[in-house]
């Protein structure tokens, strides 16, 4: 959730006038931090997945931001002032998140007189192990067993555990232990509580489930590749009874370890007619 869940970041800033105090690299940082809106994401190509030459409407969201200030007050900008200038492609994607109550967004830098900013910018898809700046969430609490009836932490204490140890929140979810219970040793953590705060790009219930997706995926490309490893001994063993014949590379010392791992100790191999 923290790493792998795709968002939508800027990741390239054009730009084209520059007058406030904040050095281009400074402002651009700040831009790539922006939380964008990324509901559909999953429609979005990743730049270097697309076909096109360097960016276009189907791997990117273009934004542009600008501002000038022609009062005596100091101006603020806002990420809101940021609009997207690339075509609408009807996808929920790339406008600023906003959540303060004033509907400003973040501050992205002040102007004074006659100062002015136009930058153009390009984000792309991408993820946090990447660039934290993609990452969808800004923390993960993570809990199980909230009065540790497991006894898997130790609490250290001077007279009392319980005046001194904070009850968790999520005790309420779970029956307190009965006091001079009996330890169950055979007891096993089976409810997870996990607290999370996102940036605002996706819905808590959004990154969580597709952070799961993630996981499925990484679990289903081991399981493959074990298939692909058994698969390979498998074809090993065939062109092992025909072409070798057990005489040349498996005969002899290394016939023993053949013999275990192919036969999987349900067959026997015959050394001498090459035959299981
Ligand atoms: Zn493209």
């Amino acid at each position: 959730m923290l790493a792998e869940v795709p968002t939508l970041a800027i990741d390239l800033v054009e730009i084209l006038v520059n007058t406030s105090v904040l050095a281009d690299e400074f402002l651009s940082h700040r831009l790539g931090l922006v939380p964008l809106e990324s509901e559909d994401i999953d429609q979005l190509k990743y730049t270097r997945d697309c076909t096109c030459e360097d960016h276009c409407e189907k791997c990117s969201v273009t934004l542009e931001l600008r501002a000038h200030c022609d009062s005596d007050e100091t101006m603020n900008v806002y990420s809101s002032h940021l609009t997207i200038v690339s075509p609408n492609t009807g996808l929920n994607l790339g406008t600023p998140v906003v959540r303060d109550p004033e509907r400003k967004g973040v501050l992205l830098c002040k102007l004074k007189k006659h100062q002015q900013l136009h930058v153009r910018c390009v984000a792309k898809k991408g993820i946090a192990k990447e660039h934290a700046k993609w990452s969808p969430c800004a923390a993960i609490g993570f809990e199980y067993d909230p009065w540790n009836k497991l006894k898997h932490t130790d609490y250290w204490f001077e007279e009392s555990v319980e005046e001194e140890w904070p009850k968790s929140a999520n005790c309420e979810w779970e029956e307190p232990p009965v006091p001079g219970e009996r330890f169950d040793y055979n007891a096993k953590p089976n409810r997870f509580y996990v607290n999370l705060e996102t940036t605002g790009p996706l819905k808590p219930n959004e990154v969580f489930s597709k952070g799961c997706i993630e996981l499925q995926k990484k679990i289903a490309n081991i399981v493959f590749e074990l298939d692909k490893l058994d698969q390979q001994q498998l074809q090993a063993q065939a062109n092992g009874a025909t072409a070798y014949a057990g005489q040349t590379v498996y005969g002899g010392a290394n016939g023993t370890t053949y013999g275990d791992v192919v036969g999987g100790g349900q067959t026997s191999y015959d050394f001498g007619t090459g035959r299981w």
